[in-house]
């Protein structure tokens, strides 16, 4: 499958300016390089910086190279401050609604970047549902990037294509998600990732964006690309594909492709502490928790946490967005709770090396807020998951992860987190980190998590499925520009 340099595709990648989508499409940029192909990621500069240090590792250890070309989002456009580059940078809700506003209008931006390079594909993030006609009018094909699995694929597009929501009596009354499956999929009102789903709430930026991917999903654009691996959700790519009649590829697990890379990095010496201290724990005896990129809990939900984790008794590793000030009493930790807890378990602010921590032998469970990632980098790594889904997909893939895989047990979340959002009790959280890190349940679960993790590694492999989507990808894309040239 190589390409030669004179025949060279050149592949642009667009991906929405969160960790979330830009980490998939920067593993899936080298991917693509590693093909021979030529990979360019259109971004801001702040997530050019951030790529920097990574396409300098992967052209060095796989020989792999990766361009970069920036776009400034127009802040002041759409009444937001100067500089905001990323959707982490926006906390409240009414900010978020303008950086998606304003991400709306670089059609021209990419127009000019797409006209200026001439690739030829597009892969654009789907909260970019403008960007096929922008780049149909180069001539050029765009393939979707979701940032999330087959399973939250299909019940995102049977929702929005059926309304079984509309047919229930209130917010909590169950309905099926997704009809004629094996599986009996059973969601409610409250769980949906997005408000005008529910009845009589008004639309807004947010959910017309989502209508207008949902349509593009179905005929909008030359296929969907999926981070994703055919023997861990079969029954969903053949329903998105056959029933649903989604041209699509899977090429994941895209976390698996970069490994070399990382584990060069983590050998060095810059090796994250808590890397090194996981190293000193015996075989499946921490917990690890974090809830993504975005996700910011307040100062109670903190507090319950830590007595439920101090409650559990598990060794642990805590991933919290929040900076340590000398001097300043932080009120959410708890009276000695650092004192108690030397030794037991260990906070990291802000960012942590997730997939090394989960592929750490130490690491047993993971508790996870059901970001596709997340999912499936625990999936990858044989980890089984505590569940505690706070927005967006993370309900569909909460259900994926409990009831069609089981490999994991619900926190019990009941709603997706909209304003205030409601208390995890520590109680739960006790049980919770209880049931996945002890007992015949926990002994299943960690089977067959395991189990998918060999599937996982063996889908990337030379002759693998996810392996096998790609040359057939690389093949079509190869021929469409010759029939278009
Ligand atoms: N991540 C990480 N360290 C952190 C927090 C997150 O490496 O401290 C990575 C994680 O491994 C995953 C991504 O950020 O690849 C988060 O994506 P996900 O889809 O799970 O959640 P989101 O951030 O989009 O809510």
């Amino acid at each position: 499958m190589e390409e030669t340099k004179a025949h060279q595709l050149h592949v642009f990648f667009f991906p929405f300016m969160a960790q979330g989508h830009t980490m998939p499409t920067m593993d899936m940029a080298k991917l693509f390089a590693s093909r021979g192909l030529k990979a360019t990621i259109v971004t801001t500069s702040y997530y050019a910086q951030n790529f920097s240090k990574t396409i300098e590792k992967s052209r060095a250890f796989l020989g792999t190279q990766v361009e970069v070309l920036t776009i400034k989002i127009p802040c002041s456009d759409v009444g937001l401050p100067e500089g905001i580059e990323s959707v982490h940078m926006v906390s409240s809700p009414e900010n978020r609604l303008k950086f998606f506003e304003a991400c709306g209008k670089l059609r021209t931006q990419l127009d000019q970047l797409l006209k200026r390079h001439r690739p030829d594909c597009l892969v654009a993030d789907t909260f970019f549902p403008w960007a096929p006609n922008v780049a149909a009018e180069s001539g050029i094909p765009t393939l979707i990037f979701h940032s999330t699995g087959y399973f939250s694929l299909c019940a995102s597009l049977c929702v929005f294509l059926y309304g079984p929501q509309t047919k229930v009596a209130s917010d909590s009354e169950p309905f099926s998600t997704i009809p004629n499956l094996p599986d009996q999929i059973e969601v409610n009102r409250d769980r949906l990732p997005v408000d005008f789903l529910r009845e009589g709430v008004v639309e807004n930026e947010f959910s017309s964006l989502y209508k207008a991917t949902r349509k593009m999903e179905i005929g909008g654009s030359y296929g969907v690309l999926v981070n994703s691996f055919y023997e861990l959700e079969s029954g969903y790519v053949d329903h998105y594909r056959k029933v649903l009649g989604v041209k699509s590829w899977q090429i994941g697990p895209l976390c698996l492709y970069n490994k070399r890379a990382r584990e060069e990095t983590e050998n060095s010496v810059d090796r994250h502490e808590c890397l090194k201290w996981l190293d000193s724990k015996t075989p499946n005896s921490v917990i690890y928790m974090s809830f993504g990129s975005v996700a910011n809990f307040n100062d109670e939900q903190l507090m319950e946490i830590a007595s439920g984790l101090e409650a559990s008794g598990k060794l642990f590793i805590w991933v919290v967005k929040r900076e340590k000030k000398e001097g300043v009493k932080e009120e959410w930790l708890g009276e000695g709770f650092e004192g108690r807890m030397n030794g037991k378990g260990l906070i990291v602010r802000g960012w942590a090396p997730q997939v090394s921590i989960l592929e750490h032998v130490a690491v047993g469970g993971f508790m996870t807020h059901c970001g596709w990632n997340s999912t499936l980098e625990a999936v990858s790594a044989g980890v089984p998951m505590a569940t505690w889904p706070i927005a967006a997909e993370q309900f569909y893939n909460e259900k994926l992860v409990t009831e069609v895989l089981r490999v994991g047990v619900e926190v019990s979340a009941k709603k997706v987190v909209r304003r205030v959002g409601d208390i995890v009790k520590r109680e739960s959280i006790e049980r919770a980190v209880r049931r996945v890190m002890e007992g015949e349940e926990s002994e299943l679960m960690r089977n067959r998590v395991k189990g998918f993790a060999e599937l996982a590694k063996r889908a990337v492999e030379e002759g693998g499925s996810s392996c096998l989507d790609l040359n057939k990808l690389i093949e079509e894309l190869t021929h469409h520009r010759s029939n278009s040239s």
